[in-house]
């Protein structure tokens, strides 16, 4: 192995992040960009690079009559042995390590001054809460990151969401070898209690450390609620909450709320000593007056003091920086002034394309050295407090900057920079920028809606009266289950928008008609659909159109016309190539048709391909669901040993992810498939974990457990009729259900009583 290379692989936090995922399994580069939230491309090239350094192993696999690459972790540790003459590097298999993440590591910290009594209180071991507060600039992200190096470091923003949150945590704990957390939100479901307890379980069960610094800044209740409940749960774990205002997050013995003052009078002194070794007592004793310790205050009296000037005792703040601020060079100025432009940190390759000017490098770090920038990792950004002041001088255009930032942010091509540069365009309130963003999102960014709808709706709802905006507002609704409201804002821009939009708007429509079993107005809406495909040949807007169609005929019970409608999705879709996620659904969907006409055979052949697709791609939600609907088929062809062996791979998945929806499902297939075996021990251990779901969901199929339980007994020659009365009370507002369970018992057992 090249050793220079390798250690050149190592020191790039995507890399080191790109092999931590893999610890879990593997991945084609598509959903590895999607889970870092990086660019497909930039992920290939780093796997193709991290492959010659035999690090991970890529394979073809063939899929639907083409080739995708996928990759696996091949080593699990390296030993890097300086010898005498030599470097001997070793990989070794199966080990774990740890590995930081770039967004959520601690910042680092150079010189900490006192502080003592403060860190023996936070880090002892019978407080599991911090809560650190005290007005900006008094040293709590310090002190923090001083004491909770390898913690997950949250950096809290106005735009930050649950969601986004969450995605980030789940990433942290994967390094840690905690992996459901991630898999769930890749699932798709957003389950608020079932978040909660994931991530609860993630940072008792690794005994994580989480900060979470600026909480003043958060905007989302749903993260106050969430550390709230953290707060009272949290036995192994630890969590450092850093606010300038005191949250409330509940009393109790491990929970410290730690307020923060200045710094001791001789820490101070050091402190400033340090920089200005010419200082006298004296006027120390002035300033520290003055300052009452706060740190950053004296940190800009060290850079101001040098002008030897007497300090004005009003607004002492004001005093210094602008004292600082006047010694600064034009360039110096200029490179504050863009960057106090935005309320985030800024990478280093966004600073240089927004400044422009050859010395970046050098004014970069004559500025964090004059202590006015601060960074943390690669990021960059000036502190809130030196903000304001700043804000006030800044005589450069905000738009143009916020114009360049946003394109900055989409050449990434990821969801996250899109979302983030959607804010910036909303901010400059360009409406052709908002269309066009729309149009890529549409087009380009379609798991947005899934994956951070909060974050998305956030943006759109600071759009205000735009039609685009309103529309895509209806696809969140749609997705969260809202039809309704939904489809008031689709009938209210309909006619205000235009191409790809329209067709989106009324492939929608047709869709939430469904949803509302109003199937006439649906029929209507693809029927102006196949208008709008007259004069638009873009093979999406096509695809759509069949989508909704298959849906359609399949409502109407007509197979026939469903099953050829799919052909046609399948098609397009084979040649749009980077859908995989739709081609295995529709796979699916033409197995359900089959399913459907009694063409059960037919069915698994779909099914197989739908799930070869689902694997190929790491689409493990997909691939499990896949797996309950074979187990369905084989039951129904009377293959139990099949049934068993996929119901269980879904129950098992299902479980963990706590989709007990899903899982009840499963658990029915494999309980009845086990009866048709005769394996009752294990068609027993089923039944009653449906029960156990019912207790605690009150999902309804759960209960069909009991009517299981019944036939088990009966097939052991003892008395069931207890179980079956117990069924039936249960499910006697769901006659149609309770007969269907039956219907599926009676494929395998025919005594009972019904
Ligand atoms: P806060 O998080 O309360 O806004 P910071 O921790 O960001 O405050 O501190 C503001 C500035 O003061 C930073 O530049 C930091 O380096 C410096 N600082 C804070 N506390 C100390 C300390 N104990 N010793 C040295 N520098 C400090």
């Amino acid at each position: 192995m090249e050793v220079p290379q390798l250690i050149k692989a190592f020191s790039n936090e995507t890399n080191l992040q790109i092999l931590s995922i893999l610890r879990s399994g593997s991945f084609n580069p598509r959903e590895l960009a999607r889970i870092l939230q990086k660019n497909e491309t930039d992920i290939s090239r780093r796997l193709k690079a991290l492959e010659r350094l035999g690090l991970v192993e890529g394979r073809w696999i063939r899929v639907g009559g083409r080739n995708v690459r996928i990759y696996s972790l091949k080593v699990g540790e390296i030993k890097i042995t300086f010898k005498p003459g030599s470097v001997v590097i070793q990989t070794l298999k199966e080990k774990s390590y740890e590995i930081p993440l770039p967004e959520s590591r601690a910042p680092a910290v150079e010189n900490l001054f006192g502080r003592e009594e403060e860190i023996r209180a936070i880090t002892s071991p019978e407080k599991r809460v911090v809560i650190v507060y005290g007005i900006a600039g008094i040293g709590k992200t310090s002190i923090a990151a001083a004491v909770f190096k390898n913690a997950f470091w949250y950096q809290m923003g106005e735009m930050d969401s649950f969601e986004s949150f969450m995605w980030q945590m789940g990433l942290f704990l994967n390094t840690l070898g905690y992996r459901l957390l991630l898999e769930y939100l890749r699932g798709g479901d957003r389950e608020e209690k079932a978040i909660y307890e994931i991530a609860l379980e993630g940072i008792e069960s690794t005994e994580a450390e989480v900060v979470i610094d600026d909480l003043h800044k958060c905007s989302d209740d749903k993260i106050l609620h969430f550390l709230s409940f953290l707060a009272g749960r949290i036995q192994k774990g630890k969590i450092i909450i850093l606010s300038r205002e005191k949250p409330n997050l509940g009393f109790g013995e491990h929970i410290l709320y730690l307020p923060l003052g200045g710094l001791k009078i001789e820490d101070a002194y050091k402190m400033v000593k340090m920089e200005n070794t010419s200082i006298d007592l004296q006027k120390f004793a002035e300033i520290y007056n003055l300052t009452k310790g706060h740190p950053l205050a004296l940190k800009l009296f060290t850079e101001a003091y040098r002008n030897n000037r007497e300090i004005s005792r009003s607004n002492i703040f004001d005093f210094l920086f602008s004292e600082v601020y006047g010694m600064l060079t034009e360039d110096e100025k200029f490179m504050l002034q863009l960057i106090s432009l935005f309320n985030e940190p800024l990478e280093y390759e966004a600073i240089r394309r927004l400044y422009k000017r050859k010395n970046v490098f050098a004014v970069l770090y004559s500025l964090l050295n004059k202590g006015v920038l601060e960074r943390r990792g690669e990021l960059y950004f000036l502190h809130d407090l030196l903000r304001g002041f700043v804000e006030e001088v800044r005589d450069i255009s905000e738009k143009k900057y916020y114009r360049e930032y946003t394109d900055y942010l989409l050449e990434k091509g990821a969801a996250e920079s899109f979302l983030r540069a959607f804010g910036y365009a909303v901010r400059i309130g360009d409406s052709e920028k908002i269309k066009e963003l729309i149009t890529l999102r549409v087009k380009k960014f379609k798991r947005i809606i899934q994956d951070f709808p909060e974050t998305y709706m956030k943006v759109l709802v600071q759009i205000g009266d735009n039609p685009y905006a309103k529309k895509e507002l209806g696809h969140i609704y749609f997705q969260k289950g809202l039809f309704r409201k939904a489809l008031k804002l689709w009938l209210e821009v309909k006619d205000e928008i235009n191409g790809i939009h329209r067709a989106d708007v009324v492939s929608s429509l047709a869709d939430v008609y469904m949803e509302l079993y109003e199937f006439e107005k649906a029929e209507a809406c693809l029927k102006e659909y196949e208008e709008i495909l007259k004069s638009n040949d873009d093979p999406e807007v096509k695809l759509w159109y069949y989508i909704e169609l298959t849906k359609f005929k399949f409502y109407m019970e007509k197979p026939e016309e469903a099953l050829q409608s799919a052909f046609k999705e399948l098609e397009i879709v084979k040649n749009l190539e980077t859908y995989p996620e739709l081609e295995s659904l529709v796979l699916l969907h033409i197995g359900d048709i089959y399913v459907s006409m009694e063409r059960v055979h037919d069915a698994t052949r779909y099914y197989l391909q739908a799930l070869e697709i689902s694997k190929a791609y790491s689409l493990s939600f997909m691939e499990h669901t896949v797996y309950f609907e074979l187990a369905k088929a084989h039951f129904h062809l009377g293959e139990y040993e099949k049934a068993v062996e996929y119901s269980r791979k879904s129950v098992d998945y299902f479980l963990k992810v706590r989709n007990y929806r899903r899982a009840a499902g499963s658990l029915g297939y494999h309980c009845v498939s086990c009866i048709g075996l005769m394996r009752l021990k294990e068609a027993e251990e089923s039944a009653e974990e449906m029960i156990k779901i019912a207790q605690s969901t009150d999902y309804p199929l759960g209960w069909a457990g009991y009517i299981f339980l019944g036939a088990i007994k009966n097939l052991r020659g003892e008395d069931g009729s207890e179980y079956f009365r117990l069924g039936k009370e249960k499910l006697k507002d769901q006659k149609w259900l309770y007969d269907a369970v039956w219907e599926e018992l009676g494929r395998v057992y025919n005594g009972g009583k019904r």
